[in-house]
């Protein structure tokens, strides 16, 4: 499903992605579009970026409105209008960063809705059922997330085994949901490569991923309160160990230019984050030399040049002065938030987009 077309360096690869009928070309980075929409942005505007999947958030679709009403509805594609390759998360990562967790057992994972307090409950064969009815392109195995800074080494081991445990579940129901699906039809499942910061750990769950029957390898647990040096390191440490099966390798959450630059120069493929639109929205722009400025600042009131005027991105190259959009954001104007967006998601693309012929 995966064709390398380069090497470029000595980890460094360009590729296509073949999946679904869609042929994505790799290093690429992914804007999450956490409940169905990438914040403030139509799926045209999410497109004149140059991105070529967008990332769809399975705990918060499932909360609400719910997999059923989106099945109901067309499915991801007809319910967002995104006619860009989707892929789904797991949900484990945002059940344990952001609800009250009640119990974690074997079976699987309790917590509330922190909105309605209901209690929901997600297991790996409940977390492929829900990511099939919303019907995404590419989806990912669920696994046990820890934090690195809160809990002990017995938890992370107890997290560690668990996650190949859950994967081998994933797997199966993944299998019994696709069983007789054409190449065409069927969705691409990542398994996630946990281990926080402990390398035996990682090697040992990257060897056990990339012996699974999985479409692809995710790396997950890194950008989750490490130091940058600590995430780089972990990052070369795992490029010679990828084997050489035909698998994209997908790092989650990881969106800062320098990780970003780093990554592809590990051998990743594919990545997602958060950042460039959260960024964007209290008006901190990256520019050219992984710079960055808040256009909420009062130097750029009267400054009649564009965010970066080497950038090809819809805003800058329609225009807008940093004087405007520090206007919009002062006045409150979503429309400030929406043309940062499409810049820095711009930004990164391009350095995706760049490591390609370097
Ligand atoms: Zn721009």
């Amino acid at each position: 499903m995966f064709v390398e077309s380069s090497k470029n360096g000595k980890f460094a690869r360009s590729g296509v992605l073949s999946v679904r009928g869609f042929n994505v070309t790799t290093p690429t980075f992914m804007p999450d579009g956490t409940r169905g929409a990438v914040k403030s942005l139509t799926p045209e505007m999410v497109q004149s970026t140059g991105v070529s999947v967008v990332l769809a958030n399975t705990y918060h679709l499932h909360l609400m409105p719910g997999e059923d009403v989106v099945a109901k509805l067309g499915g991801l594609h007809a319910f967002t209008g995104q006619s860009l390759p989707l892929l789904t998360d797991s949900g484990g990562f945002q059940v344990f960063s952001l609800s009250h967790i009640n119990k974690i057992t074997e079976d699987g994972v309790t917590f509330k809705d922190p909105r309605t307090g209901d209690t929901v409950f997600l297991s790996p064969e409940k977390s492929i059922q829900i990511q099939m009815k919303l019907g995404g392109d590419m989806m990912v195995a669920f696994d046990d997330v820890v934090s690195l800074d809160k809990q002990g080494r017995e938890r992370t081991l107890e997290a560690f085994e668990r996650t190949h445990r859950w994967l081998e579940r994933s797997i199966a129901e993944f299998n019994r949901l696709t069983e007789g699906m054409s190449d065409a039809e069927k969705p691409l499942l990542f398994g996630v490569v946990q281990g926080g910061l402990d390398k035996k750990l990682r090697k040992k769950s990257l060897e056990i991923v990339q012996n699974s029957s999985v479409g692809g390898i995710a790396i997950g647990g890194l950008s989750v309160g490490e130091s940058t040096a600590e995430m780089h390191d972990m990052l070369e440490f795992l490029a010679p160990l990828y084997d050489d099966s035909p698998r994209p390798r997908f790092l989650l959450g990881v969106g800062d230019p320098r990780d970003l630059r780093k990554a592809i120069e590990c051998g990743i493929d594919m990545l997602d984050c958060v950042l460039p639109t959260r960024n964007a929205r209290h008006g901190s722009v990256w520019v050219t030399g992984e710079k960055k400025f808040n256009l909420k600042s009062d130097v750029h009131s009267m400054v009649n040049e564009t965010i970066d005027p080497k950038c090809d991105c819809y805003t800058c190259k329609t225009g807008f002065s940093r004087g405007f959009l520090r206007h919009q954001f002062k006045v409150g104007e979503p429309l400030a938030g929406t043309m940062a967006s499409i810049h820095n998601i711009r930004y990164l693309q391009r350095i995706c987009e760049d490591s390609r012929t370097n």
